[in-house]
């Protein structure tokens, strides 16, 4: 299959999306920060879900869409602001758009996985997103247990930057065709790479900025295993997998935090940013080696930490962890 409707639907999805989140996170002013107020996220959260699971679920009336949110809360008396806020900022870009299609159409991100659905967070990432770094719009396509198409929208990423930008990129990947990464503005899609491994300047690893979503003293200590000497680099969200697959680190590590031992993974978090690694010639598999399940839950409960690389560095790292790591 060439997956040419469904890569086509997604893309304009998320780039929907993301001129949506984009749009919220312009509103954000400096105090609002501050005072540690998500009114921005949820607003952003709950539009980008409606237009994707809209644009999905009229493409492909019978796929499950498993998304992050939910609309309960939402259709509550005390938040008509927000279903206000939310609906204006749909209507901008689809302008049939009504509180009651906007709650419908979130509610369609409800579904369960199956032989063949679609997952999608429509902001991983959302500390990133207040604080004006990175955050990233991930949908995916799963068939048969394996992601065939993922795209990500990375409002805040380009190439050759660490630092936050507002020229951000999409990276669109389809099961044995590639990766490729495109201005989210528009352009065309050109392939990526992951570092080779001859490429040692390019040898820097990527991690959380939140110290509670990983272990940052052993990922310091796996990286240093392996070679890596320089200072890890902090991003929130998926924006870490767009980071390993164009070239600009080689590894990304995620090991669970000694505060949230039972954390588990969940499958937004990670199925359409490891579908663009893999494409892009790397590797993606949990600490111990196994491949990711994206096919029994929305959590993956038989798997612990993800560590993602350019592949040839892969190995060292699970040994490195397998030194490391109690088991
Ligand atoms: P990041 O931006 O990479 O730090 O990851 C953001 C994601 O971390 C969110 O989408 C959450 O689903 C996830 N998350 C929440 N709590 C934890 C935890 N204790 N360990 C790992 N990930 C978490
Ligand atoms: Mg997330």
């Amino acid at each position: 299959m060439s997956y040419e409707k469904e890569k086509q639907i997604a893309i304009e999805a998320v780039t929907l999306a993301a001129q949506l989140c984009q749009r919220v996170r312009q509103t954000i002013r400096p105090e609002a920060i501050e005072k540690r107020d998500r009114s921005p996220v949820t607003i952003a959260d709950f539009g980008s879900q409606a237009i994707i699971c809209k644009l999905l679920s009229e493409a492909f009336p019978n796929d499950p869409i498993v998304a992050e949110e939910d609309a309960a809360a939402l259709s509550q008396p005390d938040m008509a602001n927000y279903l206000d806020q939310v609906t204006a900022h749909v209507q901008s870009l689809i302008p049939n758009a009504t509180p009651e299609t906007v709650i419908d159409w979130i509610n369609r991100g409800n579904g369960k996985v199956n032989s063949r659905f679609w997952t999608l967070d429509p902001i991983d990432g959302t500390k990133g997103f207040l604080r004006g770094e990175q955050y990233a719009v991930a949908l995916a396509l799963i068939e048969d247990g394996e992601v065939k198409v993922g795209v990500l929208g990375c409002p805040a990423f380009s190439l050759g930057s660490d630092a936050p930008t507002d020229n951000g990129t999409l990276l669109v990947a389809v099961r044995n065709q590639g990766a490729t990464m495109a201005p989210l503005q528009g352009g065309t899609l050109e392939s990526i790479h992951v570092v080779a491994a001859e490429d040692a300047s390019k040898f820097r690893f990527v991690e959380s900025v939140e110290s509670g979503h990983g272990d940052q003293t052993q990922q310091q200590a796996v990286a240093q295993a392996v070679g890596i000497t320089a200072p890890s680099v902090r991003m929130d969200s998926q924006a870490k997998y767009a980071a390993v697959a164009a070239g600009q680190a080689a590894l990304y590590l995620r090991l669970p935090s000694p505060k949230t031992p039972d954390y588990r993974e969940k499958i937004w978090d990670h199925a359409a940013g490891a579908i663009v690694v893999e494409e892009a010639g790397g590797k993606v598999t949990d600490m111990y080696g196994k491949p990711l399940d994206f096919s029994s839950d929305y959590k993956m409960t038989d798997n612990q930490g993800v560590v993602v690389s350019n592949g040839t560095c892969h190995e060292a790292v699970l040994a490195a962890l397998g030194a490391t790591v109690p088991r």
